[in-house]
Parts: structure tokens; sequence; C-alpha cells
């Protein structure tokens, strides 16, 4: 095929005017991009091998190679992984496939974002054309394994990109950047020195499984050393640049904080520390290791279809899948991580794992982990807590309604906006503890927003009464309500219901009551007349202290919450 010049997307364009005009301060990550990237690869392909998949691929060293030249002034990463075919390069690097670089193009350029760009990077990542941040040409060569064409792909990063076919022996990718002219007194930023790869691969990619070796082509072997006969060699052997060590499998304390924090930015592709690390080791029959992590913020498509998924299940220090989701429920989805067991087969497939006993035990433990984790950061650390809330509380919420066995530990790490406080919400213990004498129940109401909630003619009494509600605005509020009954005893009622008002109300009060609707017997029977179908009966009620009247729904009736989310549900 002849060579072809393409235009970049629109959204790759500016993507790349960005990287070019550098917007992110912290250059060094480039590396640890293009390192990640490799690693993948190489991932893929052991994994396709084990499948039985790769059978014409060489697979006996597999390695990232680093080649910096100080006088050619080029850095090439290089992997003998999976590689790319010719259409793969064009899908996959000329163009943003990867939604969430479109998102974060689409908030950029809203401006939405007032932390700025550096912040944007870090929720989202921008991969392989962070290169453009210190390199004005990038050359890509790559082979797909078991193919036998190869291609290059190469652009300056202006408008267009290049594309043909190229001649390697070698499967895998090359990465080649014509690195930027740095100035003599920014030494800092001189990627093709030695020093600074070492420290940069040290710093961000320790932890990669895969040897990341470099030869030092700058290093003359005098140094201090004699060379001597048949050292020469020896004085250019690739040195071994990160320790491989799988921080899971390492004694605890061996570990710090920094080091796991890097290895969940490796693995999530996201920017930022992680809010919290779980360390998990199970022993006994089924021995596995997990180490999870909440990120520190919601994905931005953790909503969407598109949003992937799971941990990173390995066996025995050997990765075999990404996004495993059968590890966690996914109202958990947010979690990150990994889980390292003993004895499973390297050839598991997603359908196995959906079956397996231990996964399903796995499965059990983790999410009761999970749960367990968060519960102990709401009593000890409230703050932290309301962070994570505050980011996923609404996907945890879901599993009051999927995950029926562990609902009372879902809502013992729940919060809800209430009465009580205009600011923070409140957890369902807190709610009770500060219950009135008298009050049986926990009080809610659904609606729109808490603006919409807090006019509703339904709270009127219970301001009155001093009965505190919590104020529940979430789509998916309506439809767990309608489902869960119960906290630690005490019943959740909807403060729209018609009895809801009796509760409290002395026999005295509801004599009187009683005595009313005699006296207006005449009048409440026209009415329920005069609006047929549309409601089941009109009736007094001494809930309402300025509003002349509400609609309420049965106890078991559908809230009208529930009413618009059925509704909208069947359109
Ligand atoms: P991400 O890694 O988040 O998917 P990148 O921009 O870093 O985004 O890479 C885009 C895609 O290009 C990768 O998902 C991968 O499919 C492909 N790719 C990049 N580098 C390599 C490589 N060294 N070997 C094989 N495929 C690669
Ligand atoms: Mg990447």
């Amino acid at each position: 095929m002849p060579a072809e010049t393409h235009e970049f997307q629109v959204e790759s364009r500016q993507l790349l005017q960005m990287m070019i005009h550098s917007i992110y301060s912290n250059k060094d990550i480039f590396l640890r991009e293009l390192i990640s990237n490799a690693s993948d690869a190489l991932d893929k392909l052991r994994l396709a091998s084990l499948r039985g998949l790769a059978a014409d691929a060489e697979v006996s060293d597999l390695h990232i190679s680093i080649e910096a030249d100080s006088t050619a002034r080029t850095l090439t990463v290089r992997d003998n992984g999976i590689g790319m075919s010719r259409s793969e390069v064009t899908e996959l690097i000329g163009t943003i496939a990867n939604s969430g670089t479109a998102s974060f193009l689409r908030e950029w350029r809203q401006g939405e974002n007032a932390l700025g760009a550096e912040s944007l990077i870090g929720r989202f990542g921008v991969g392989f054309y962070s290169a453009f941040m210190v390199a004005d040409e990038v050359t890509l060569v790559t082979r797909r394994a078991g193919e036998r064409d190869g291609t290059r792909w190469t652009s300056t990063g202006e408008g267009t990109y290049t594309i043909d076919t190229a001649v390697t022996p070698q499967q895998g990718t090359a990465v080649t950047l014509r690195l930027k002219a740095v100035d003599s007194d920014d030494q800092l930023h001189d990627y093709s020195a030695a020093w600074k790869i070492r420290e940069v691969v040290k710093q961000y990619s320790d932890f990669v499984a895969w040897p990341i070796r470099m030869k030092d082509a700058g290093l003359e072997p005098d140094d201090g050393t004699d060379p001597v006969d048949g050292d020469a060699e020896a004085a250019t052997e690739p040195e071994t640049l990160n320790s491989m060590k799988a921080l899971w499998a390492r004694p605890r304390e061996e570990v710090s904080e920094a080091e796991y924090a890097e290895l969940y930015r490796h693995m999530s592709h996201d920017w930022s520390d992680p809010l919290e690390t779980i360390r998990l080791q199970a022993e006994g029959t089924f021995e596995y290791q997990a180490l999870l992590f909440f990120p520190s913020r919601a994905p931005h498509d953790l909503f969407t279809q598109g949003y992937r998924a799971g941990l990173h299940l390995y066996v025995k220090r050997v990765f075999v899948m990404d996004d495993c989701e059968a590890l966690l429920p996914t109202y958990l989805r947010f979690v990150r991580g990994i889980v390292d067991a003993q004895d499973l087969s390297l050839n598991v497939s997603r359908e196995i794992l959906q079956q397996d006993r231990r996964i399903a035990m796995m499965h059990r433990r983790l999410t009761k982990r999970v749960l367990a984790t968060v519960k102990d950061m709401m009593s000890r650390d409230p703050e932290r807590y309301f962070t994570f809330w505050g980011e996923f509380g609404r996907a945890v919420k879901e599993g009051l309604i999927t995950d029926p066995p562990n609902r009372e530990a879902i809502l013992a790490v729940s919060a809800f906006p209430s009465t009580h406080d205009t600011h923070s919400p409140t957890g369902l213990r807190e709610y009770i503890e500060r219950m009135a004498a008298g009050q049986e129940h926990i009080y809610y109401l659904t609606g729109d927003s808490r603006q919409a909630i807090e006019n509703s003619p339904h709270l009127e009494s219970f301001r009155e009464r001093g009965i505190e509600v919590l104020l529940l605005s979430d789509p998916i509020d309506a439809v767990w309500v309608d489902q869960v009954n119960e906290f630690e005893g005490r019943r959740l009622r909807s403060a729209a219901h018609s009895d809801a008002e009796e509760s409290s109300d002395s026999d005295d009060k509801a004599g009187r009551a009683h005595e009313r609707q005699e006296e207006f017997s005449e009048l409440l029977a026209w009415m329920t007349q005069q609006l047929g179908g549309d409601v089941k009966q009109v009736r007094l009620s001494t809930r309402l202290t300025t509003s002349p009247a509400c609609l309420v729904s049965d106890e078991g009736g559908l809230t009208p919450a529930l009413e618009s989310v059925y509704r909208a549900m069947r359109q």
C-alpha cells in the first residue's frame, strides 16, 4: 500500500495543539504514557499466546527498551508486544477513539472547568499524544505480531500525519521522538539524558511487570574503571531500570503509600492519587491477594454505557485479564485495583469466570471489604467520607436495588440530604439518634431537586412538628425507596404517604379529625366526584399549615416521583 497523508480529526488537532503548546507543566509523564502503552501491548501478546492465539509470535523475551541518543536528540521507546496493523494505527492513533479524550476536549472548550488544564488532564489523561509535549516530530513503526507487513506513522502534530508500509524485523512497536530543543540551562527537561530517563522510569514505572531496558550509548566505559579486554561488551549490556516487583505481593510494611499511588495511576490511567487504598490477603484453601483503590474523583463516564468497570486479574503474578467485572458488583464499578489468585487457570475466559465458585467467593468477600472500608471512613474520617459519597454515592445506592443481601450494609454507609442540615448529608444512624421520643419511623420525601422538595406542602406538618425528613432528589432514590422498607428495625416511610401524618398524632387529635371529616363529608364527596378518576378520595388533612391542598399517595401506592420514573422508562 502506498504512503498516504491524512488530516487529523478536529478533536485530535485541538488536543495536539494543547500538547505542542504544552499546557501541562509535568512533562515527565509522557514517558510513563509510552511505557504504559508498551506494557499493555506486552500484556496483550502474552495473553494471546496463552490462549493459543499468537502461534507466529515471538514471546520468549518480552520487554521494553529505551534508546536515547543525545547527539541526534532522539528518544525511542520500543516493545516487542502485540503491535498494530495498518488499520489499527489509523483507528487508534489517528483519531480520538478514546471517549475520555473527547470529553476532555469538550470540557476544555466549554471552559466549564475553572480549575484549568492541569486538573482536566489529571482527570482524563491524554495518552499517546502527550509525546508532543516534548517532541516536534513523532514516528511510530509497528508490526502486528504474526503479520508480515509493518506500518510507519509520522507526524509533527500540525494538522496531518503520514502513514506508510514499513519493513521491520521485529514484531511490536517503536515510538521515536525527535526531541524539542531545550535551553542549555534547562537540563531538567533533557529527555535524551540517561540519568533523566532512569529517574523518570524509577519514579513512574518501577512496578511495570516487564523489564524496561536501556542501553546507555552516551556512557563511556572510562567512568573510573579501566576498560579491560573483553569488557567492551559488558559496558554496553543494557541495564534494567525497573524493579518489576508486584507491590501486592510484597510485605505491607515494605511498600509506601507513594508506591501504591503510583501503581494506581498506572493501571487506572488517572493522574491523581487514590482516595483510599485497600489491601486484602486471603489465605486458606483459596489464596489470593487484592489491592483495591477508590479514585478521588468519579470518572466522567461512570454512568454511561461505555464505562469499563472491573479489576485487573492476575494469576500468580501473571496478568490475565483487565476489566474483570465478575469480581465486584456493578454498583461498585468505580473501584479500581488488582486481584492476584493462586489457583485459577491462566486460560480463564470471562464466561467461565461468571460461573466460577471461587470467583463468586472473592466477589462476596471483596464487596464486604469495600463496604466495611467505607463504613470505617465514615466514622474515622468524615471529611474524606463525604468526598467519597459526593463522587460515588449515586452509584453505591444502585446496590440498594440490586444487592438485597447487602442492603443493610449499604444503607449503613449511605448519607442523605435532610431537613436537619442544609449543607451536609446525614447517615441514617445519626438520623435515628436525633429522633424525638414517639417518632417511630424514618421519614423521607422524594422529588426532582432539594428546592422542589423543600417547597412541597408535604413537609409543612413535619416542619411544624419538628420531625426530620430526608430529602431525596437523585432519580434513583425514587426507585430504591420503593424496595427498601427498613433500616435497623425502623421503617422508612414517605412523608407523602397518606398515613404518614398519623404516626405521631395523639388519639385526641385523631378523634377531632374524625369529627371534622364528618362535618365536611358532603363537600368531600362532591369533590371526589368532581375529580372523577383523577383521585381515589378527597379528605381533610392536618398535615398542611399554609398550603390549601396537596396530593398524597396510598401506602404501597406509587409516589409521584416513582410514577414519573416509570413513565420515563416506558417512553
Ligand atoms: P490508551 O492507552 O488510554 O488507550 P493511548 O493514547 O495511550 O490511549 O493509546 C491509544 C491506543 O493506541 C491504545 O489503546 C492502543 O490500542 C494503541 N497503542 C498505543 N501504543 C501502543 C503500543 N506500543 N503497542 C500497541 N498498541 C498501542
Ligand atoms: Mg495509554
